[in-house]
């Protein structure tokens, strides 16, 4: 076997969305295929592998910030290489190219997001010839699925059906650094899930910029819902997927919440705002009617869904209407949980360009209005599960304290559970255990295991 980077370590730090994290575990598991090491600190690695993500502009500060301190750290006793090699990829790579290594001098590699499989190649080509490799391309050729992976956990797996994003919401940069729509042929998908299952996976997040269009470039029409169902039939125990675009999600993908044995029951649905105006000058493609009935309609089909949403606070123009129906909106659904984020301007999209003349103060107070109406839901739709008693796939111990397992339920809600004698987390992570909830707070729940 060919190990160019035997006897080497590296780390891959992470920013961004859950594709990101799926690419990291792209390059873990080509990586380790060529005989190199993972390890979990800058200071120990020979090569650090920085996956950015651009979608906020403090991403881009952090990473600067990371990369120039890397100067002071020197490279580990023993490695085989007198000075370490960084690279970065995914979406800042993809959109700064070779500025990056104007930007920062001491950068060895930048890569972009459609060719993951390149990397082993430009780091090689740094280790042996020096320089600066880059190689960003436009488009990839293929969906890269043939490429190894190393899993995080060994129970729980993301499987991409789509990348790119043909959307354009006027203030999101992931289509110009992530491509056109590509969707990946169904068989392959199955294929995937099969060999998942077989090894003992329990849960499979199927990933995409918006999943409900799947299918449109390969079929003619959106093929989501045969996705869904063609995976519960490989007897996955639990099927989650991320993200959905209202404007897409279609009644059979919504009964399916009602029907299908491992589909969970929640949902990430990105509302981004309550303001039909708003929700025009972003491209959103829905009103908050629609977006109304589309709740309506999946509380028909599944009346315990636990709904999740992304909101974003002071998009250019916002006035105190548009807000106050955005918090109409939070208000009215009440959410399990809500990812609420102040607008940041992207250059390159259109919305940078729009006129955005509302003080900082004011969309900090709006925020802060909004964070206390998220809360006050989050806490009372966990205050309904007290007392029952939950199936919960424990993934370790929990941060807070040592003694007690942390997991997700159903409604991938986090639970808290003391370890029971004779156990330990590491043991207990991967299975499904039934917890009798005696707590509820508003970002997790508590209890017991019981037989
Ligand atoms: S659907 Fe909109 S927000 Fe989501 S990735 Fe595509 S352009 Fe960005």
């Amino acid at each position: 076997m060919h190990t160019p980077f035997m006897n080497m370590t590296f780390c891959v730090r992470t920013f961004g969305c859950q594709m990101n994290k799926h690419d990291s575990e792209r390059i873990a598991g080509m990586l380790e295929g060529l005989g190199g090491l993972m390890v979990d600190t800058v200071e120990e690695a020979d090569i650090l592998i920085y996956m950015t993500c651009c979608v906020r502009e403090a991403a881009d500060t952090r990473l600067y910030g990371q990369v120039a301190s890397l100067k002071n750290i020197p490279v580990r006793s023993g490695s085989p290489l007198s000075k370490r090699i960084v690279a970065v990829g995914g979406c800042i790579g993809q959109r700064d190219g070779d500025e990056l290594t104007k930007k920062l001098p001491h950068l060895d590699v930048v890569f972009g997001t459609h060719n993951l499989a390149s990397l082993p190649h430009l780091l090689q080509a740094a280790i042996e010839e020096g320089g600066h490799q880059v190689e960003v391309l436009d488009a990839s050729s293929s969906f890269p699925t043939e490429l190894p992976t190393s899993r995080e956990h060994s129970w729980a797996a993301w499987l991409p059906i789509t990348i790119g994003c043909n959307n354009f919401c006027t203030y999101c940069i992931v289509p110009y650094v992530r491509g056109r729509e590509k969707s990946r042929p169904i068989e392959d998908i199955v294929v995937e899930a099969e060999r998942y299952v077989a090894a003992g996976v329990k849960e499979i997040t199927l990933l995409g910029q918006n999943v409900n269009s799947y299918g449109r470039d390969l079929y003619g029409s959106p093929r989501f819902a045969q996705i869904l169902k063609a995976l519960d039939e490989t007897g996955v125990e639990r099927l989650r997927f991320a993200t959905s675009h209202p404007k897409d999600l279609s009644d059979e993908v919504i009964a399916q919440f009602g029907s299908l044995r491992s589909l969970m029951p929640a949902l990430h649905l990105p509302a981004q705002s309550g303001s039909d105006r708003i929700l025009q000058l972003m491209n959103r493609r829905y009103t908050s009617a629609h977006y109304r009935q589309l709740v309506s309609k999946l509380r028909d089909a599944c009346p315990d869904i636990a709904l999740s949403t992304d909101i974003i606070v002071g998009f250019p123009g916002e006035t105190e209407k548009d807000f106050m129906d955005t918090a109409r909106l939070v208000d009215e659904i009440g959410y399990h949980q809500v990812f609420t984020f102040i607008y940041s301007k992207r250059e390159g999209t259109p919305a940078a360009s729009m006129e955005d003349n509302t003080p900082h103060e004011v969309i900090q107070k709006r925020f802060d209005r909004l964070v206390d109406i998220v809360q006050a839901h989050a806490f009372e739709k966990n205050q309904l599960d007290l007392g029952a008693t939950i199936p919960v796939l424990v993934e370790g111990s929990s941060k807070r304290d040592e003694l007690l397992i942390a997991g997700k339920s159903p409604k991938n809600q986090t639970v808290h559970a003391p370890v029971p004698a004779g156990k330990t987390p590491e043991q207990l992570a991967g299975s499904i255990v039934n917890v009798r909830i005696n707590e509820a707070k508003t970002w997790y729940l508590a209890g017991d295991i019981v037989e």
